[in-house]
């Protein structure tokens, strides 16, 4: 139903009311009617007693008197009650008009028992009581009528009241519950309203939480948590832009002023050599930065699509060491590798894997002075492999550990600025280890060297 919610509760709001006034009416209709036999029942009942009283006073006085006394009687009943009296040989000792003219078929008695009847006599309707008494050894058959129709008037009146009320008392409903239903959808409109002029441009803008500890106010609590989320995940978006685009124009108007310089006058073969080995150094720094920038861009787009499979880290860690004794080797660096002698089985992908090894023997490399020494040792208990990267280099400041792991973030600028990179390399290494379900922290004194722990969970062969 495309109906909107204030319509839909008003419906609603209309349909419960309206049933449960029809169900009101209905009860009500039902005990009214009961209520009217009650009272018609009690009535002819006690006429039928009246009668009994008088046959017990008159019944010795002869038939004749009886005739009159009852006669008497039945004038007497200003209300339209009306009586009729058998002796036992079943001879009229009274007939009121009506049951004369009418001659109902009314039920055999079985016993001196008392029943009532409803029928019509003189196109009126009756209700009747049948009784059987006896009275000084002899016995009479009374019927005693008591006309229902000044009850069913009522009932008939009380009827189309019921009848005139129930569309009103609906329409009644159905505004009552458009004003109520419009007065609690009120904060939700307002939250729309606000959430509508909400945009990139003020993301900062939060929902007006409303007073009362409802389920609006937890919507409203829930929808600027989400805000806060998106503005910050907004905020690293732009400051990522702006980083890259900083750090990549760096190295592109270098390209361009160096290849601008050496053409503006022809030079000896050896200065262009010179210059096009200089430009060839930056441009494949900078192809390092875009693989760097596009690693990220799809860790955060999740679509880096890793394949986990098994992968004895041990075997690999060997390979990767050999590639880091080659950098190693032109800064004349040592690095030694302590191993266990088992392999050491994780579930990773071969590629990103590789990669966070060589970022880390990378670093150990670029930061520790010509005769330092760098140690990759790796251990393994029962659900975790252990790597140390350590090495014997610059050190990095207490205050800047806790945010070198960021993207774009250098510690101690003014030292690392002798040595190339964008800042990238641990943001990529935390990533990988976190897809892996691992986790990266890092050790260092200053001056000293510094040390990266890693902890990945292992897995059977
Ligand atoms: P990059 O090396 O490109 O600057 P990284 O993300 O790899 O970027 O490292 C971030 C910063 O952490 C580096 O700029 C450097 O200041 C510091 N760093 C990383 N590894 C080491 C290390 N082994 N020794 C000293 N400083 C390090």
């Amino acid at each position: 139903m495309n109906l909107p919610i204030r319509a839909r509760l008003t419906l609603l709001y209309c349909a419960v009311l309206g049933l449960t006034f029809v169900a009101f009416f209905w009860i009500c209709d039902l005990g009214f009617r009961h209520s009217i036999e009650t009272t018609v029942n009690d009535s002819s009942r006690t006429n039928l007693d009246t009668v009994r009283r008088l046959l017990a006073n008159s019944a010795s006085q002869g038939d004749e008197s009886v005739r009159a006394e009852l006669r008497d009687l039945s004038n007497l009943w200003a209300n339209g009650a009306l009586l009729e009296v058998a002796d036992a040989k079943g001879t009229w000792l009274f007939r009121s008009p009506q049951f004369l003219r009418a001659s109902p078929s009314l039920p055999q008695l079985a016993a001196s028992d008392i029943a009532f009847f409803t029928t019509n006599l003189d196109s009126s309707q009756y209700r009747v009581a049948l009784g059987l008494v006896e009275v000084a050894g002899a016995r009479f058959e009374i019927h005693a009528a008591v006309p229902t129709e000044p009850f069913d008037q009522a009932l008939d009146r009380f009827r189309i009241i019921e009848k005139e009320a129930l569309p009103l008392l609906v329409v009644l409903a159905s505004l009552l519950g458009y004003w109520l239903s419009g007065k609690s959808l009120q904060p939700v409109n307002r939250i729309i309203e606000t959430a509508e002029q909400i945009g990139a441009q003020n993301l900062s803008r939060r929902l007006e939480v409303p007073e009362p500890r409802d389920e609006l106010r937890r919507l409203t609590e829930t929808l600027n948590a989400m805000l806060a989320r998106i503005e910050a995940s907004f905020q690293r978006i732009t400051q990522f832009t702006a980083d890259a685009s900083h750090d990549l124009r760096t190295p592109v108007a270098m390209i361009r002023t160096t290849a601008e310089i050496a053409l503006r006058r022809s030079r000896p073969a050896e200065e262009y050599r010179d210059v096009l080995s200089r430009i060839l150094l930056t441009s494949v720094e900078t192809s390092g930065l875009l693989e760097n920038l596009l690693t990220l861009a799809r860790a955060d787009a999740g679509a880096a699509g890793l394949e986990m499979l098994p992968l004895d880290l041990n075997a690999h860690l060997r390979r990767a060491q050999e590639q880091g004794a080659v950098l190693a080797a032109g800064k004349s660096l040592s690095i030694t590798l302590r191993t266990p002698d088992m392999p050491v089985w994780i579930r990773a992908d071969e590629i990103a894997i590789h990669r966070l090894l060589l970022i880390l023997i990378d670093n150990a490399v670029k930061y520790t002075p010509p005769g330092g020494h760098c140690e990759i040792a790796l251990s393994q208990n029962q659900d975790h492999a252990h790597l140390a990267v350590k090495d014997s280099g610059i050190g990095i400041p207490e205050s800047d550990l806790d945010f070198i792991f960021e993207r774009f973030r250098r510690a101690d600028r003014a030292r690392s600025r002798e040595t190339p990179g964008a800042g990238l390399g641990l943001a990529i290494a935390r990533w990988i280890t976190q897809m892996h379900g691992g986790t990266i922290t890092a050790e260092s004194t200053l001056g000293m060297g510094s040390v990266f722990h890693i902890h990945l969970p292992i897995t059977a062969a």
